[in-house]
């Protein structure tokens, strides 16, 4: 287990309240996400990112993927603005302009989700990389040189599994120093890292590493990962910083699910819907 480390800090509701919309406010200034995800494998990963991005007080989320995770996600979000891609040049072209990316969930492995990831990684704006964009990374030296040519912020959302693919080391060794392993992706990929987990960690090159105080262990079901990036991807956008929007995503994450969970001291098992459908209560309570 880790030792106690004096830069290691709970992040506080204080540390980690997103800006609120006031008069001067536009759709556009609040902040425009793109978000590709899903496949014909995973085509609910699509739906419950767009979710994260449309409740965590997106202006706009702009979707692309293929028609099916398309279709999923009009029919669940008609507030998205969607665009059925193929990978090839220019697969960003004619999307229109967005503030911060997300990709990765549900993506699958495989060509299409390279050519999507690599497509992102060059874009000049805040990126978060999660799930099938995360192993894509780990599969290719090319996309992880684009990773590190980046001049905007990017932000990796890996459960240990996922880290342990990208450092090239054992799940076991994440498991057993997950600070340590959390900070040295931080440094070698320079990227904002948010480790999943029983505790979820965000790390980032010389700033104290923010522990997540909030969550519980029913959180550990299919599809809430997607939920989570959806909403960092949200608060990126609207112009929080990375360390901040990752750190502030994964407390109201936990709030959302504990608030879902919990009645009368007692807790029940969850899904990744109850999860987005509790995100306002979140908000209000931060
Ligand atoms: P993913 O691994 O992408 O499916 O995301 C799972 C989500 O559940 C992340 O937000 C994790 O931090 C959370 N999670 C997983 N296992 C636990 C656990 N044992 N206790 C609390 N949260 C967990
Ligand atoms: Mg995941």
């Amino acid at each position: 287990a880790d030792l106690p480390d004096p830069d290691v800090v709970a992040a506080r509701p204080d540390d980690v309240r997103p800006p609120e919309p006031g008069p001067e406010s536009d759709k556009y200034r609040r902040g425009v996400v793109g978000v590709i995800a899903g496949s014909g494998t995973f085509p609910g990963a699509a739906v419950l990112a767009a979710g994260g991005a449309v409740r965590g007080g997106a202006g706009m989320v702009r979707f692309a993927s293929d028609a099916h995770a398309v279709e999923l996600v009009r029919q669940r979000w008609p507030e998205t603005v969607t665009r059925v891609v193929e990978p090839g040049p220019d697969v960003l072209a004619g999307i229109g302009r967005v503030q911060a990316w997300v990709v990765g969930p549900g993506l699958g492995t495989g060509e299409r989700a390279e050519a999507l990831v690599g497509a992102v990684l060059t874009a000049d704006v805040p990126v978060l990389v999660d799930a099938d964009g995360l192993n894509a990374v780990s599969r290719s030296d090319k996309l992880r040189r684009e990773l590190l040519c980046r001049d905007a912020p990017t932000v990796l959302t890996p459960h240990a599994g996922e880290l342990a693919r990208l450092l090239r080391v054992d799940r076991d060794a994440i498991e057993a120093r997950r600070l340590e392993h959390a900070r040295r992706a931080a440094e070698e990929l320079g990227a904002t890292v948010l480790l999943k987990g029983s505790t979820t960690l965000v790390a980032e090159l010389d700033r104290p590493v923010r522990v997540n105080p909030t969550g519980t262990a029913w959180l550990a079901t299919a599809g809430t990962g997607d939920v989570l990036s959806g909403l960092v991807g949200a608060l990126l956008a609207g112009g929080m910083a990375a360390l901040e929007a990752a750190a502030a995503g994964a407390y109201l994450h936990g709030l959302a699910a504990r608030l879902a969970s919990g009645r009368e001291g007692r807790e029940a098992p969850i899904s990744a819907e109850d999860v987005l459908r509790a995100l306002p209560d979140a908000f209000r309570t931060l």
